[in-house]
């Protein structure tokens, strides 16, 4: 099958607007890197998701679910398949202490969002630029607080279309993990439970926690934001600062000056390039501190 027979297919029951053949993917990841996508599809309801789903597994076809593309490096070749992003699913419904976010919500979004109904919790999250989606996938989490902490159940599609709910118990959170990564799960929307607070309180909480993610980031430039994992017992940033690699890099990335554990693209990095700086750092501080650092960006794609 090719690609247009898959264009075919799809607009059957989707419009034509949300079905792309060879989407540049620099549009849609935060480093702006990365190649095309042989068919891009953006559907609007979760029926259309679950077909867009079914279709690909029934067919064979790869499936790479992009979120916001903040934790994302794609290769300058591209991604042979679909490419599935639900930022049409972007509803956000707040019920007492409830809320349910769809999975292309944006956690900034959902953190704003109880912030203003004085609920608290998920201020940590105030500043991760990521979808609920990638978010639930990756754990994701800031300032002592995890997604994990306020997530009661998250809906999701197993890789062959089927609709699963899964408690925060079975979803195995750990750090920078779940069982949706594991098992390949794709997320529709999920319920977090907060609680009653104050709201001077939370606000000056996400005013404190912006400012201090603006004055420690490379907020200036595009990134994956952190690049590794936190090793046990060290953290990335201050091994590869102390290895002297701030300013390093290939082509246009660079270890940022800023901020040592993350890697940003400076001018028109390629993947490439960033893929190498991040080569780079790894055997340096391996042969400096004889740490395998283990990446927490998600590296897709084919090489050019
Ligand atoms: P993507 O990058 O698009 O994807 C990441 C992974 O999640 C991929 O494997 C993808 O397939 C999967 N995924 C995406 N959507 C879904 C879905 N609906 N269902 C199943 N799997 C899915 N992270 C933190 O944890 N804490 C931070 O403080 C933080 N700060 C950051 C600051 C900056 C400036 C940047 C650029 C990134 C930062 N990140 C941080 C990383 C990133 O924002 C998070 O990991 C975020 O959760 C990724 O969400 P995303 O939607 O961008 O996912």
């Amino acid at each position: 099958m090719t690609k247009q027979q898959w264009f075919q297919d799809l607009v059957m029951q989707l419009d034509s607007k949300n079905v792309k053949i060879d989407e540049a993917l620099n549009l849609h990841t935060m480093t702006k890197m990365g190649g095309v996508a042989d068919l891009f599809v953006t559907p609007e309801t979760e029926d259309q998701a679950a077909y867009v789903v079914q279709y690909a597994y029934n067919n064979d076809i790869p499936l790479l679910l992009l979120g916001n593309g903040s934790n994302m490096v794609v290769r300058d070749g591209g991604v042979r398949g679909i490419v599935l992003r639900l930022e049409y699913l972007n509803k956000i419904t707040i019920n007492g202490n409830r809320v349910i976010a769809e999975s292309g919500a944006d956690i900034i979004d959902v953190s704003r969002a109880v912030a203003s109904e004085s609920l608290t919790g998920l201020e940590f999250a105030c500043g991760i630029p990521g979808s609920i989606g990638g978010a639930m996938a990756m754990n994701a989490g800031a300032y002592g607080g995890e997604v994990k902490d306020v997530t009661v159940r998250t809906t999701v599609l197993t890789p062959a279309g089927e609709k699963l709910i899964l408690s925060n118990e079975e979803l195995e959170f750990s750090y920078r993990m779940s069982l949706i990564m594991k098992k390949g799960y794709y997320v529709l929307s999920t319920e977090f439970e907060l609680a009653p607070g104050n709201p001077e309180e939370i606000h000056a909480k996400i005013a404190d926690l912006t400012f201090q993610r603006e004055s420690k980031q490379p907020l200036e430039y595009p990134s994956a934001g952190s690049v590794f994992k936190r090793p046990p017992g060290y953290f990335a940033g201050k091994l590869i600062q102390d290895s002297g690699l701030q300013g390093k890099g290939f082509g246009g990335a660079e270890v940022s000056t800023k901020h040592a554990g993350f890697i940003v693209n400076k001018k028109n990095a390629t993947a490439t390039d960033y893929i190498s700086t991040i080569e780079m750092v790894k055997q340096t501080v391996k042969e400096n501190f004889d740490v395998e650092l283990e990446l927490e960006v998600k590296i897709v794609g084919e090489n050019e």
